[in-house]
């Protein structure tokens, strides 16, 4: 095998795509439309922490970055339920509490894995090359760059470019694939816990949850000891407090408990963007055996199960698996990768959704924590 390897956008899945492919000694030229993430500051408010489980970890083990990326982990054990009022209540994943889903931070995570891409033998990285045209047949694409439109050719494209890929839309515009984007009717925004004295202010071992019958808020923790707080709000709900009093009064009467913890408030309510969140359905993922779509890019999920990310590490491991199985050809390996995956990615999307209304209502029910009591007996 010869053929050259484009990949669009250098995220989770295209960087650890790279990696994967580069251990079969294929020149990949991998894609970004930012600058190098490493070189500059997070975008403020943009899911700074996610929840890695062992479907994600089986993936890093596989191109031993495993022991880097959980020496900064933070394992949760349960979930901490904060009522508005009355004592937190712990449920734990296991019975025996030995299973866990680790918080990590996601720029930690990426630059780790574009570290290990760009050491890969035959790995190129172009940052700050925007896909702007693609011809899906002749592998010919177009990016806008800081340095005018530059033209690049590859024998194989891979749309590692998220949600709101420009790959699936080229697609989408040359009539090969059609795509159906359920956008759910709540946004999210970020909020931050600091360390208090230089220790976290709640359990860092527990996924923190404030159902709050329509709506939620969670947090995890991170390695520097604060938590990232997430609500998720009706869409347009978030316009409705707009003035400081305003903000404080909500908060002291809905999340009494984080009125205290969380100083920045204000600011960040007021300053954090508000995210979209939806379930993206691709049929199919692949044109002319050589352009496909993978992770995000063809399976966007809502974020309530924390699987999105390990789900695209899955495909990654997948897509690596059939290409042995097919012996090196590119069109089989992608009919069999689509075969194999879609029906596990249309599975997590329906229970992400289904695991919204849990998170959010029934996780504070007593019946559902009697069940889970007898469950874990
Ligand atoms: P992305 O992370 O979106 O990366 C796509 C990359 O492509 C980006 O770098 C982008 O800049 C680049 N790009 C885009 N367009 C172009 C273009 N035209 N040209 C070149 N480059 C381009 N998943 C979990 O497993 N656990 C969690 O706990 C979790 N929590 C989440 C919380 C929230 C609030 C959200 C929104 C998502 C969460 N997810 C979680 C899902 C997870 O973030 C995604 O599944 C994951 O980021 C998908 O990776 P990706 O590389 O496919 O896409």
């Amino acid at each position: 095998m010869s053929e050259t390897i484009a990949i669009v956008g250098a995220g989770l899945t295209g960087s650890l795509l790279a990696c994967f492919l580069a251990r079969r000694g294929l020149p990949v030229t991998l894609y970004e439309r930012r600058p190098d993430p490493r070189t500059g500051q997070a975008e403020r408010g943009r899911s700074i922490n996610l929840a890695i489980s062992e479907r994600g970890l089986d993936a890093l083990r596989r191109i031993g970055l495993v022991d880097e990326v959980m020496a900064d982990a933070l394992p949760m054990k349960g979930r901490m339920i904060h009522p508005v009022e009355g004592p937190l209540d712990f449920q734990p994943y296991s019975a025996t509490q030995d299973r866990a889903i680790n918080s990590i931070s996601r720029g930690t995570l990426n630059n780790a894995l574009l570290d290990a891409a760009e050491k890969a033998p035959g790995v190129e990285v172009r940052f700050e090359h925007r896909l702007v045209e693609l011809d899906s047949q002749a592998g010919l694409m177009g990016f806008e760059t800081p340095a005018g439109t530059v033209h690049a050719q590859a024998d194989v494209v891979l749309g590692a470019d998220g949600a709101g890929s420009a790959v699936r839309g080229q697609l989408v515009a040359e009539g090969l694939v059609t795509e159906d984007v359920d956008f759910l009717d709540y946004g999210y925004k970020e909020l931050a816990i600091p360390a208090v004295d230089g220790e976290f202010a709640l359990d860092p071992g527990s996924l923190h949850i404030w159902p709050r019958g329509t709506s939620m808020m969670i947090a995890l923790p991170n390695p520097d000891r604060s938590f990232t707080c997430t609500l998720f709000w009706p869409a347009g709900s978030f316009d409705a407090l707009t003035s400081a009093a305003e903000i404080e009064r909500y908060f002291g009467t809905h999340y009494p408990d984080l009125l205290p913890l969380a100083p920045d408030l204000v600011d960040d309510y007021l300053h954090n963007p508000v995210g979209v969140l939806g379930t993206v359905h691709t049929t199919p993922w692949q044109a002319h055996g050589r352009t496909v779509l993978i992770g995000d890019a063809a399976h966007a999920i809502v974020p309530f199960y924390g699987q999105g990310a390990n789900c695209a590490f899955e495909d990654v491991v997948e897509l690596d698996r059939c290409l042995s199985e097919a012996g090196g050809s590119w069109a089989l390996t992608l009919r069999m990768f689509e075969k194999r995956r879609r029906v596990n990615t249309e599975a997590i999307a329906e229970m992400a959704l289904a695991n919204f209304v849990e998170m959010r209502d029934k996780v504070a029910s007593p019946v559902f924590r009697l069940n889970k009591r007898i469950e874990h007996a």
